[in-house]
């Protein structure tokens, strides 16, 4: 008996898609005897999405189909996580619904996780990205920036669309953090996963969701989510102006002991910098204590056991 395999589809104002995407599942997995759960979210759309929905879950009569609608639009993280807590299935495979993302690439997935045991998530990654030079400028100063500043590391160019085993999905769902960023959750969570190269299609239909600006906060909740380097710049630049300003005070008091007559002016400007540079770290401080409040706070376990061998007596 082949494994069941567990689609996630969020779908944002996707009528032209729902329907083609869950035939091009059943179309590459039914043929190779692999039953498939398929779980589609709709988040809010203000299309006909929801009556698509509605319809292929009437008309096919297909117990595997679980369809889940959001009382408005919460993102596609929320979508991604709704989805998944209603998957039963032994795989568990991320999915968009405009087919930019083809199944084929899922069944390869489900191939590898088959044929060797440790893996535990095959995702896949763009090799080439079909995008603006701009657009391709700032995600790639995103991962460079990110990987310095955060203990986990991300996979340039890699996408949620990836299929992962049961244990590592009850993993991702027992992070209960509100501000979620998949990329970051995936790679926090650990586990064996392996990239795969993929080529995004053109979309089946209508337009992406996503706008610069929708990046841009997408990436803000990346590095705040996983790094608290930014509060500890406080400490860094009071640390600075401290020296510098000590360093400052000490040329004039060896001035003065020489007998050079020093402005009031040389003498202002070293004390604003000592007590500014101070300031900052006081700051800083404060800023190393809400940090582990803050860690605290996302009410993440301290560890994630992936296996247990024991002997019951
Ligand atoms: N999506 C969603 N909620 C949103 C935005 C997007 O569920 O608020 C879904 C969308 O329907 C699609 C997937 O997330 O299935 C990826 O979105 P899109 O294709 O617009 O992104 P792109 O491929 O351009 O990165
Ligand atoms: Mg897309």
């Amino acid at each position: 008996m082949s494994r069941l395999c567990s689609f996630v589809i969020p779908c944002y104002n996707e009528e032209g898609n729902v329907e083609a995407v869950y035939r091009a599942i059943h179309d590459t997995f039914d043929p190779e005897g692999i039953p498939c759960e398929i779980v589609m979210v709709n988040d809010g759309s203000s299309d006909d999405t929801l009556n698509k929905l509605k319809d292929l879950y009437n008309k096919t009569e297909d117990r595997g189909l679980v369809v889940v609608s959001f009382s408005r639009n919460f993102g596609k993280e929320a979508a991604i996580l709704a989805g998944m807590t209603h998957t039963t299935g032994d795989y568990v495979c991320l999915i968009d619904a405009d087919l930019q993302q083809t199944p084929d690439v899922a069944l390869s997935m489900y191939r590898r996780l088959e044929a060797d045991e440790d893996l535990d998530c095959v995702a896949a990654f763009q090799q080439e990205r079909h995008e603006g030079k701009i657009l391709a400028f700032f995600k790639d100063a995103f991962y460079a920036l990110i990987n310095k500043v955060s203990d986990v590391r991300f996979m340039p160019g890699a996408s949620d669309f990836r299929m992962c085993r049961r244990k590592m999905i009850d993993a991702i769902l027992d992070l209960p953090e509100y501000h979620r960023f998949s990329k970051g959750i995936f790679a926090w969570v650990g586990f064996r996963s392996e990239f795969i190269p993929y080529e995004a299609k053109e979309r089946n239909s209508g337009n992406s969701k996503w706008s610069f600006f929708k990046l841009f906060n997408y990436a803000i909740d990346g590095i705040v989510g996983y790094s608290t380097a930014p509060l500890r710049l406080s400490t860094l630049a009071g640390g600075i102006v401290f020296t510098l300003s000590c360093l400052l005070l000490l040329v004039l008091l060896i001035l003065v002991l020489a007998g050079v007559t020093i402005s009031s002016a040389g003498w202002i400007i070293g004390v604003i910098l000592f007590i500014g540079g101070l300031q900052l770290i006081m700051t800083g401080i404060i800023g190393e204590y809400l940090s582990r409040t803050y860690i605290q706070g996302k009410h993440r376990p301290v560890y994630i056991e992936k296996e247990v061998l024991e002997r019951k007596s």
